[in-house]
């Protein structure tokens, strides 16, 4: 039984990583800013409030529960806002990671597990991705993940740090006992806004864009469900501790879907019409992003078992019905 620091553990993954952090016979603790999330989300072990970019709080959460590794979810990851913002995303994303992983070396953590993204890929013309495919982000958000991935690799160089880097494709669902959810304020996700606009909470979903070079014309996306993802986290954890050095794992499942194929699958689970129009394209996102979990499956013995599309539907139309946080 070991205390693994989570940042962010107070949002939509990282609340979920620490419920299979917990039933894998862990302790998350969680190091939360509380701006994006929730204390409510806080159920499955300790809560420290405090920024990435204040080291002398880091230094001190890890002295008082001294962490075999680290879980960093911590980040903003809205690709519009990073779009329109790029110095929040460098700053947060990029500066906060640095300060921490700086930490986490001086007090001689030396395991880390980070959240990347499939964002850092970028625009690669109907290709099935995988961890080889060069990194030519489109937006600063992918950007910003692929730039901390570089410094993961230098402080392992330098310091011997030893990391396991997951590139996510579209998390989606909730766990289904309901404990936590997702609940992003403000919303700018494709599943949990169709549900609210089918639930009548918004006027409607605005499909981004039918001028695509894909069947429908609207984007394609690979869903993996965030039960699924954290499994992954908690063997990626595993790996690390059985000195089997730095990897890098997508987590996708190898199908893609369309906005207007998930509309369609949404009408189909939750018997109700999903009330859209459709709009422009939403600047910085890629046309197709799908990965294969290949890799993820040999090495780490990663099987998805609840990413099909309509489960992740089902899960957070499950949830979405009473699943809220206060502030
Ligand atoms: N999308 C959309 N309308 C919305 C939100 C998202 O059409 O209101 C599309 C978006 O352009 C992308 C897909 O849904 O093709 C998934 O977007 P999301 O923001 O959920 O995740 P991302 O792919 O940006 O990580």
């Amino acid at each position: 039984m070991a205390n693994i620091l989570v940042t962010g553990g107070a949002g939509y993954i990282g609340s979920h990583a620490c419920k299979a952090l917990k039933k894998a016979g862990h302790v998350p603790v969680t190091y939360d800013n509380l701006v994006t999330g929730w204390q409510d989300a806080v159920k499955f072990g300790p809560f420290e409030q405090g920024e990435l970019t204040d080291r002398a709080r880091l230094d001190e959460v890890f002295e008082k529960y001294k962490p075999a590794a680290v879980m960093h979810f911590a980040a903003l990851s809205q690709v519009g806002e990073a779009m329109s913002q790029p110095g929040k995303y460098w700053a947060n994303n990029v500066g906060g990671s640095l300060n921490l992983i700086e930490a986490a070396v001086a007090a001689g953590c030396l395991d880390f597990v980070f959240s990347s993204t499939c964002a850092t890929y970028g625009e690669h013309d109907n290709v099935v991705l995988d961890e080889n495919t060069p990194q030519v982000p489109l937006n600063a958000y992918g950007a910003s993940k692929r730039a901390v991935e570089d410094i993961l690799k230098d402080f392992e160089a330098a310091y011997g740090l030893r990391s396991v880097i997951f590139r996510y494709f579209n998390v989606a669902g909730a766990d289904p006992d309901g404990e936590v959810g997702e609940f992003h304020q403000p919303e700018t996700h494709l599943i949990p806004l169709m549900i609210q606009a089918i639930r009548g909470e918004r006027a409607g979903l605005t499909v981004f864009g039918t001028d695509y070079d894909t069947p429908d014309g609207t984007c394609i996306r690979d869903y993996v469900h965030v039960c699924d993802l954290v499994d992954a986290h908690v063997l990626g954890l595993k790996w690390l501790e059985e000195g089997k050095g730095s990897q890098v794992f997508n987590l996708g499942t190898g199908t893609g879907f369309s906005v207007m194929e998930v509309i369609e699958h949404s009408r189909a689970v939750t018997n109700q019409d999903v009330p859209h129009s459709i709009g422009a394209r939403r600047a910085g996102d890629c046309t197709k992003l799908v990965s294969g979990s290949t890799r993820a499956g040999e090495q780490l013995g990663w099987e998805p078992s609840r990413s099909t599309l309509d489960q992740m539907i089902a899960d957070a139309w499950r949830w979405h019905q009473s699943g809220h946080y206060e502030k």
